[in-house]
């Protein structure tokens, strides 16, 4: 029978706390990995999501940690080394909206967003890839989104931050390729999380007609691609974006 074995393996999530990222972290458990789940505002949420692995008998740290912030990301990166003594997998999920039309939006909002979504991966890589070349193995997994590839009103900035970890992932994949680590992306279409639940019902209405079933998606069905790019059964795959939406790019 063909299985997800992530037996013995460490992994990264970050934005664990909530929504997709804690179905990450949950599901990497679940297929064996120990799980670093960083969050940056949100304790309670993500020490339920390290209960949540803890259950499952894995060895979890919950680690608040801005993505943004170079100097947080290298220290965390360095504690959970020392915790967990190597990194394998890392999972750059952690991400924010701040919608406005173009003419209408101030460049804080853009920045906020560029800095959170790609700068953040940017520098979750930066200072993973040290440990991952150390080692010879590494799976980074950029959640990505559809409006990436397909754009969206109201959403430069996020899109934008997205399509950038698109070339991110292309860029790492390159480069590290010789060193047995991977970099894909997923885009996800339209996810029941916290951050699809403050969209207004209009624009839940429009993206949900052009999902193909009218459903939205749920954090599990990102979850288990991650869990198979981060497994030996991905290990020929590498650069690529896959698309978990439903169908909702077709529509
Ligand atoms: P969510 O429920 O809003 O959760 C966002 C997560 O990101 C939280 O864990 C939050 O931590 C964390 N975070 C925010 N800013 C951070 C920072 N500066 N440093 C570290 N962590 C930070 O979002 P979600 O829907 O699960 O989305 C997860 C990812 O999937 C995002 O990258 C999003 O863009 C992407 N995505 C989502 C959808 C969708 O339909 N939901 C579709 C396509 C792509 P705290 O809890 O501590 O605030």
């Amino acid at each position: 029978m063909l299985k997800i074995d992530l037996s013995g393996r460490k992994a990264i999530v970050t934005g664990g706390s909530r929504g997709i990222g804690r179905a990450i972290a949950v599901t990497l458990a679940d297929c064996g990995a120990d799980v670093a789940v960083l969050y940056a505002h949100n304790k309670e949420a993500a020490e339920e999501t390290a209960k949540m692995i803890k259950e499952k008998g894995r060895n979890v740290i919950a680690v608040k940690c801005n993505v943004a912030n170079e100097d947080d990301v290298q220290k965390t990166v360095e504690d959970i080394v020392k915790e967990f003594g190597k990194i394998d997998i890392l999972v750059n999920n952690a991400g924010i909206t701040k919608d406005g039309l173009i003419m209408r939006m101030e460049g804080p909002d853009w920045d906020k967003v560029l800095e959170t979504n790609l700068k953040g991966a940017f520098l979750m890589t930066k200072y993973s890839l040290k440990y991952m070349i150390k080692n010879r193995f590494g799976r980074i997994i950029n959640i990505s989104s559809i409006v990436g590839i397909i754009g969206n009103v109201g959403q430069a900035n996020y899109v934008s931050s997205k399509a950038g970890l698109i070339g991110l992932t292309k860029a790492t994949a390159i480069e590290y390729s010789s060193r047995n680590i991977t970099a894909n992306a997923i885009a996800p279409g339209f996810i029941d999380t916290d951050m699809t639940k403050k969209l207004s019902e209009k624009v839940k209405e429009q993206f949900l007609q052009k999902v193909l079933k009218r459903v939205p998606g749920k954090p599990e069905d990102v979850a288990n691609v991650v869990a198979f790019l981060a497994s030996p059964l991905a290990s020929y795959i590498t650069g690529t974006t896959i698309l978990v939406d439903g169908g909702l790019s077709l529509g």
